[in-house]
């Protein structure tokens, strides 16, 4: 079976437990740990999308005592999967209320579904954490190539109907790549506070954890 949820550094009694529910993505970042390796501690990354549920929440099961918080993510956009995230969302509201249920996101939602996707998970999704990643539209489009137009936009766009549904929202930089992009990173802490996120700068690391 595909690695669904998982822990980092095959943690026993994990806090914090991750969710890859698909490999598609509407960028391809050219720090994206997809490009550099095939498993997050150990655990094969890669599958077909060609899972229900149910086999969510079996892997679930295994964290199900220890963890604290839910985070979408993993090898690919989570909100690709928008029905699936939303039922096993509203699964776990249903059977452990008090998990902290977060997603780390590309911010195209909005674009693809030409909806307010933030409205729609206003209640089932505590906080998004939205990669910026540069400070301007060319340097966005050089390191993260997306596959839709006016990415840059929708993805502050979408920053801003997560602020307005109420969720903890932060915007993120991934810096020390590669010896070719400078990010701005005030300039882009700068955009976030605009959009009324919070900020975080990440350092590359070459194992991704
Ligand atoms: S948005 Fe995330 S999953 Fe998609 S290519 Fe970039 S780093 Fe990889």
């Amino acid at each position: 079976m595909y690695t669904l949820v998982y822990s980092i550094n095959n943690e026993e009694n994990p806090k914090t437990v991750y969710v890859n529910l698909t490999n598609s993505c509407t960028n391809s970042c050219i720090f994206c740990l997809r490009n550099q390796k095939d498993d997050v501690c150990g655990r094969k990354m890669w599958h077909d999308d060609e899972f229900e549920l149910e086999d969510i929440i079996e892997q679930y099961k295994t964290f199900a005592n220890s963890a604290k918080e839910v985070v979408f993510c993993g090898y690919g956009e989570p909100f690709l999967r928008k029905e699936m995230m939303k039922n096993f969302c509203k699964y776990l509201r249903k059977n452990y209320p008090e998990i902290k249920i977060r997603v780390n996101t590309n911010g195209h939602a909005n674009a693809i579904y030409r909806t307010n996707v933030a409205e729609e998970f206003k209640e089932l999704i505590d906080a998004v954490s939205v990669s910026l990643n540069a400070e301007d539209e060319d340097e966005y489009c050089e390191i993260c190539k997306p596959k839709i137009p006016n990415a840059y936009n929708a993805m502050k766009d979408f920053t801003k109907s997560c602020v307005n549904a109420g969720m903890d929202v932060s915007m993120s930089v991934v810096t020390g790549f590669d010896k070719i992009h400078n990010i701005d990173v005030d300039k882009c802490e700068e955009i976030a506070k605009s959009l009324g996120a919070k900020f975080r700068n990440r350092e590359f690391i070459t194992n991704g954890y």
